[in-house]
C-alpha cells in the first residue's frame, strides 16, 4: 500500500509545536488496514488552557487587531494557493486518515481551498447597516469579531471543516482554538504546519488533538472562549451546549441527520437513481447529509429498488488510496455500530434487498468494509428509519400521496438535508416549503460543496449556519451605535 511519510510535529500552540511526554500519546491508525500512520497528543485540559491563552494574547495584540480586514484577506488568498500546491499530500493524507477514496480527498483539498478564497473575499465585506431613527441622531451598527472561537471538528471531513473553521474565524478577526477528532488529526496539523509561513501572530490558530471527553470537554467549558462551533453527534453536542451554557457562550451546533431523498413518480428516474445512490455511499455513508432514507412513491419502487440493487451490487470497494467506489469504515467501533443496525434488521424481519456484510479485502483483512446495504420496506418508524446509522445503509420506504411523503420526510427527530426528485415545479416548491430542514435540493443533491450555501439543521441537526455569509454572523458581535449631533 502507498504510504505518506507523514510527520506529526505535536500540539500547535501559540506558533510553536508542543509535544507532551511519551506516555500522553494517541495513535493513529489507517481505517483500510489498521496499520499505525502517526502519533499525535493527549492534549487536555494544560494544553487546552495555554491555547486558550495564547489565541486571547493574539486577538488582544495590535499585531492581529490593527491589520486591515483587507489584509486579512490577503493571507487566505495564501493559504489557499497553499493548498493547492499541497494538493496531492493533502489528499492523501486524508485517504490514510480517514479511508476514503482518494478522488473524494482531491474533492475534499479543493473545497478546502476554495474555502480559504471565500471567506477572503468576505473579510472586507463585513457591512454595518444605519437605522434611520429620528432627526438629529446618526444611529449605526458595526460588526465586531466575538473574540475567541473553539472549533470541535468530526473525523468524516476534517480538512473541509478545519478549512472552513480557520478561514471563517480570521476572515472575521478573531482568533481560533481547533480540537480535531481523535481518530483524524492529520490533515489539521498539515494544514497549520503548511500556514507556517504566511507569519499570522503566534496564537491566532491553535490546535490541540486529543480524546473529546478531555481535549474537547476542556475546550468547551473553558470560560475564556467566546464562541463554540461543535459539529459531531447529538449527545456530544448536548454536553458541549450545557457546558457552554456555564460560562453564557453561545454555540453553533452542527449535528446529525436522517435525510431523506424524496422521489416522485413523475420524476427523471435516472437521474434519481444516479443521486441516490451517490449520496448514500459518499465517504461509505459517513456523511452527516447523507441520503440515508429513499422516500419513494409506491407505483415506482419495485422497478426503482431494483435497479438499484444492481448499480450497488457494481460498485467497487476497497482502500480508498486504490480509489475505489466505496473505502472502509472508519474503525472497528463504527463497523460494530453499523452491524448492529444491520442486525436489528435481520431480527425486526426486515428485507436486506441487498449487501449487509462485511467484504474482505485482499491484503487489508484488518480493515473494515461494508457492502452497500439496502434495508426494503422499512416502516417509516421503525427505529431504522429514524436514527442515523453513519454507514452505507439505505433505508426504502414508501409513499401514496404528496401528503404522506412530507409527512414521512419530515417525520424524523432529524431535520440537516432533502433531496426532491419530480420534474413538475409547482409540487417541487410545495415540497421544499414544507420540508422541515435546513437545505433542500430539488432534482440534484450535494450542489459541489455548497462553499456559499448556509448549512446547518432544523430541529435536533442543531442550530446556527456554517458556510455562506450566513456564517459571519456566528462569528461577530453586533454593537449599535446612537450619535446625537
Ligand atoms: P462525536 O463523537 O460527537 O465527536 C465529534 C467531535 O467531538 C470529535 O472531535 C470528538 O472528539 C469531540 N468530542 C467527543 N466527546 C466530547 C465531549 N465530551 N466534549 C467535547 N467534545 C467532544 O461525533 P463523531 O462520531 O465524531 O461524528 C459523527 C457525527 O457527527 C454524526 O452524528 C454526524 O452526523 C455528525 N456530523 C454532522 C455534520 C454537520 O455538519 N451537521 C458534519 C459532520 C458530522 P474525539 O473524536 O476525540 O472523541
Amino acid at each position: 500500500m502507498k504510504a505518506v511519510d507523514v510527520q506529526v510535529k505535536g500540539c500547535y500552540i501559540g506558533g510553536e509545536w508542543k509535544i507532551p511526554e511519551k506516555e500522553r500519546l494517541i495513535e493513529v491508525k489507517n481505517p483500510a488496514d489498521s496499520s499505525l500512520l502517526a502519533f499525535v497528543p493527549r492534549g487536555d485540559k494544560r494544553e487546552i488552557d495555554l491555547a486558550v491563552k495564547s489565541a486571547k494574547k493574539a486577538f488582544h495584540s495590535k499585531e492581529w487587531n490593527m491589520v486591515k480586514p483587507y489584509n486579512r484577506g490577503k493571507l487566505l488568498y495564501q493559504v489557499a494557493e497553499i493548498i493547492r500546491e499541497n494538493k496531492e499530500e493533502l489528499a492523501e493524507i486524508e485517504t490514510l486518515d480517514v479511508g476514503k477514496p482518494i478522488a473524494q480527498s482531491a474533492v475534499d483539498v479543493e473545497i478546502a481551498a476554495r474555502y480559504f478564497e471565500y471567506y477572503a473575499g468576505a473579510a472586507d465585506k463585513i457591512l454595518g447597516e444605519t437605522i434611520p431613527v429620528e432627526p438629529g441622531i446618526i444611529n449605526y451598527t458595526v460588526r465586531e469579531p466575538i473574540g475567541i472561537v473553539g472549533h470541535i471538528i468530526p473525523w468524516n471531513y476534517p480538512l473541509q471543516i478545519a478549512a472552513r473553521s480557520i478561514a471563517v474565524s480570521i476572515a472575521t478577526g478573531n482568533t481560533a482554538v481547533l480540537k480535531p477528532a481523535e481518530d483524524t488529526p492529520l490533515t489539521t496539523l498539515k494544514l497549520v504546519e503548511l500556514m507556517e509561513p504566511l507569519g499570522l501572530p503566534k496564537g491566532a490558530v491553535n490546535v490541540v488533538t486529543g480524546y473529546g471527553y478531555e481535549a474537547g470537554a476542556a475546550l468547551s467549558a473553558h470560560p475564556d472562549i467566546n464562541h463554540i462551533t461543535f459539529t459531531g453527534s447529538v449527545e456530544t453536542g448536548k454536553r458541549v451546549m450545557e457546558s457552554a451554557a456555564k460560562n453564557i457562550v453561545p454555540v453553533t451546533l452542527e449535528l446529525g441527520g436522517k435525510s431523506p431523498n424524496i422521489v416522485f413518480a413523475d420524476c427523471n428516474e435516472e437521474l434519481a437513481l444516479e443521486w441516490v445512490i451517490k449520496s448514500i455511499v459518499q465517504n461509505a455513508g459517513q456523511t452527516c447529509s447523507a441520503g440515508s432514507r429513499l422516500v419513494i412513491e409506491r407505483t415506482i419502487k419495485e422497478k426503482f429498488v431494483d435497479k438499484l440493487i444492481n448499480a450497488m451490487e457494481k460498485l467497487t470497494i476497497g482502500p480508498g488510496i486504490d480509489n475505489p467506489d466505496l473505502g472502509p469504515v472508519l474503525s472497528q467501533k463504527q463497523y460494530e455500530l453499523i452491524q448492529s443496525f444491520i442486525d436489528l434488521a435481520k431480527q425486526d424481519g426486515i428485507r436486506i434487498a441487498t449487501g449487509g456484510k462485511r467484504e474482505l479485502v485482499e491484503k487489508c483483512e484488518s480493515g473494515y468494509f461494508l457492502q452497500p446495504t439496502i434495508l426494503d420496506n422499512v416502516p417509516a418508524s421503525h427505529h431504522l428509519a429514524q436514527e442515523e446509522i453513519f454507514g452505507p445503509v439505505l433505508t426504502v420506504t414508501t409513499f401514496e400521496t404528496e401528503e404522506e411523503a412530507i409527512e414521512i420526510a419530515n417525520g424524523t427527530p432529524y431535520g440537516l438535508v432533502a433531496g426532491v426528485w419530480t420534474e413538475n415545479a409547482g409540487r417541487a416548491h410545495r415540497v421544499a416549503s414544507l420540508l422541515q430542514c435546513g437545505q433542500v435540493f430539488i432534482n440534484h443533491y450535494g450542489a459541489g460543496g455548497g462553499i456559499a450555501q448556509p448549512f446547518g439543521g432544523y430541529k435536533k441537526s442543531g442550530f446556527g449556519r456554517e458556510k455562506g455569509l450566513e456564517a459571519l454572523r456566528n462569528y461577530t458581535q453586533v454593537k449599535n451605535v446612537a450619535v446625537k449631533f
